[in-house]
């Protein structure tokens, strides 16, 4: 019998890819303006005819390519983005597959003119369905255009398939706004045939969301803003009262690259809960920013679907940050979950917001009632405990635990319970209040360490002795390096000789618990080794560490007083839900949610 293995001829092997690749005239939509992008080119067009089935073109004044390259964009992986596996994971472009360019080759007539800027003529290529049918210098300006015809001329099973133009275009409009919006500084235009649907000029995103979407924009937009040691987050929501009931208005971008998550986007959902209707869909403009290598953008052909490595930190770095502008805007709700069902905005722009009080039953025993008390405190409160402290500044910035001689009023009257020495439990309005004790000193103390850091004189506490430490020689240059933002922080430490320091001051209130000096410096540089490296921002990997080792850890008995101290020091934190290496410091579990878990078996 002879060999029935071959290998497939190129051109079908690119249709086979096409099918990934090209789904629909947007599609290559997609991939024309991710390589303009990705050329550099700091004006876009694109042109569509009879919704992109007879013509879809981009021109850009990017790069270009030479002519070489030229010919060779069209193999398949061909790529000028990636040459070693390694590059996969630090991708900082949008293509890198190689196989866009071939595979829309493989399925239309494609017409490729672009000429870089050092060459005095430029290249004009034409290909259909993967064949070369000609090539010839031309003259055209720097930079690239790509004329996409007769889309699936060859495969008229799949032209068959193609949607109503107007579906086709909404397609296209997607995709045009997710490049629109992902790179603001771009100006970018859509025309249909000759006419001009939209241009956009080189703006900031708040400009650009306005640009394409229009003026009454202007009103609906709250910015969001959120900074972890890994992740920064930046956008814009939509105020929850102009929510639609289409899902058109939910923007995600990772890394400036529009994806989908149904995990962010549920949690996102919760995070305007009794804001929206709940057949109405949040609006949102969000762009994260993380490490490259935090995320796997390769397991999808269109790359819209990507894998995290932490999708569930990302998703409540999001929420909370998301909650938190909501509060912050005025847009939370007052509800009174006892009799009302619609909603009242604080929405009066005239009205100083007051600072909540909090009004609490002193009398109150969970024994003696079988009602809930009308004033513990409710899921609500916890965003106004928050919007208390916007508006008053921090009171008490010492993120010691020890009771001071005169506690101010408004420290909290509600009883805690300490679970399994780990954790601080409370009852509120909504249901129960859980607390992870260590993740909570940690909040407050990178807090308090970062504005000790900012300050030009961060408050020290003198040693009676002076401490001299000495260290492993590896240790020892790695306390060099770390030394000064340790002394921004309020410890004075300066290095004697190679391998020793001498330790004078201490950040003021800090608690040394069981540690010696010489200790909590290792258990600092330990700290900082094994997390350093992952982290971007060296100035807060430090404080992260001593706030890491300085927090009272789980399994420490507190009482009454130091709960309490804990949870309003929380609650005038800077983000009260999400430690600064993104784990989630509380969670309310509802009665409905308590009521589900006691009936379970
Ligand atoms: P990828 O974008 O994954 O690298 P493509 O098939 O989309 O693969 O493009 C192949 C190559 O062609 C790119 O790597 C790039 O070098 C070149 N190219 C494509 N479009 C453009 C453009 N608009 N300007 C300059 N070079 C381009
Ligand atoms: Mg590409």
């Amino acid at each position: 019998m002879s060999d029935i293995i071959s290998l497939l001829p190129d051109s079908v092997a690119n249709q086979i890819a096409a099918g990934e690749v090209v789904q629909r005239p947007s599609s290559v939509v997609k991939e024309l303006l991710e390589n303009a992008v990705d050329a550099g080119a700091s004006k876009i067009t694109l042109i569509v005819s009879n919704a992109g089935k007879s013509l879809i073109q981009v021109i850009d004044d990017g790069l270009g390519m030479s002519v070489n390259d030229a010919r060779m964009a069209f193999e398949r992986h061909a790529t000028s983005k990636i040459n070693k596996a390694e590059d996969l994971f630090a991708i900082h472009s949008y293509g890198f597959r190689g196989e866009a360019l071939a595979s829309i080759a493989s399925v239309a007539r494609v017409e490729l003119k672009t000429r870089e800027s050092e060459s005095e003529a430029g290249i004009h290529i034409i290909i259909e369905g993967s064949k070369h049918i000609s090539q010839e210098m031309c003259s055209t300006s720097v930079g690239t255009s790509i004329a996409v015809k007769d889309l699936f001329f060859n495969i008229p099973a799949r032209r068959q398939f193609l949607k109503s133009n107007n579906a086709e275009m909404r397609h296209i409009w997607d995709e045009f706004y997710r490049a629109a919006l992902a790179s603001p500084k771009i100006a970018f235009e859509i025309f249909d045939d000759k006419k001009l649907l939209i241009g956009v000029r080189s703006s900031n995103l708040h400009q650009r969301i306005i640009g394409l979407f229009g003026k009454a924009y202007q009103q609906r937009l709250i910015p969001v803003k959120e900074e972890t040691v890994d992740v920064q987050l930046n956008g814009y929501i939509i105020k929850p009262e102009h929510a639609k009931k289409t899902r058109g208005e939910q923007y995600l971008f990772i890394n400036d690259r529009y994806i989908r998550s149904s995990y962010i986007n549920n949690s996102l959902r919760n995070a305007f809960e009794g804001l929206i209707h709940t057949d109405a869909f949040p609006g949102y403009y969000l762009f994260i920013n993380l490490d490259p290598s935090e995320i796997d953008i390769n397991i999808h052909p269109t790359k819209t679907e990507i894998k995290f490595r932490d999708e569930r930190m990302v998703a409540s770095i999001i929420a909370s940050a998301v909650r938190r502008s909501l509060g912050l805007h005025h847009a939370m709700p007052s509800i009174d979950f006892e009799s009302e069902t619609t909603l009242n905005f604080k929405q009066d722009k005239n009205k100083e917001i007051k600072p909540p009080t909090i009004k609490v039953n002193p009398d109150y025993n969970p024994f003696k009632n079988k009602i809930q008390p009308v004033d513990a405190f409710s899921r609500d409160e916890l965003v106004d405990r928050q919007m208390e402290f916007y508006n008053d500044g921090p009171k008490d910035s010492s993120g010691s635990l020890i009771p001071e001689e005169s506690r101010s009023e408004k420290a909290s009257y509600e009883t805690y319970i300490q679970i399994a020495n780990s954790f601080i439990a409370s009852s509120m309005k909504s249901g129960l209040l859980l607390v992870n004790q260590n993740l909570a000193h940690q909040r407050i103390l990178f807090d308090e360490l970062i504005q000790k850091n900012d300050d030009v004189q961060a408050s020290s506490e003198q040693l009676m002795f002076p401490e001299s430490i000495s260290l492993a020689r590896s240790d020892a240059e790695l306390m060099a390096e770390i030394s000064d933002e340790l002394n921004e922080s309020g410890f004075v430490i300066s290095q004697l000789g190679p391998d020793t320091f001498s330790v004078s001051a201490l950040p003021h209130g800090i608690d040394l618990q069981n540690n010696s000096i010489a200790g909590l410096l290792e258990s600092i540089l330990e700290e900082f080794k094994s997390s350093a490296k992952l982290r971007k921002d060296f100035r807060k990997s430090v404080i992260l560490s001593m706030a890491r080792k300085l927090s009272i850890p789980e399994g420490r008995v507190l009482n009454q007083e130091m709960m309490q101290r804990m949870v309003s020091g929380l609650f005038q934190s800077s983000n009260p839900e999400i430690a600064p290496d993104g784990r989630r410091i509380f969670r309310i579990i509802s009665s409905d949610e308590l009521t589900t878990l006691l009936s379970k078996d």
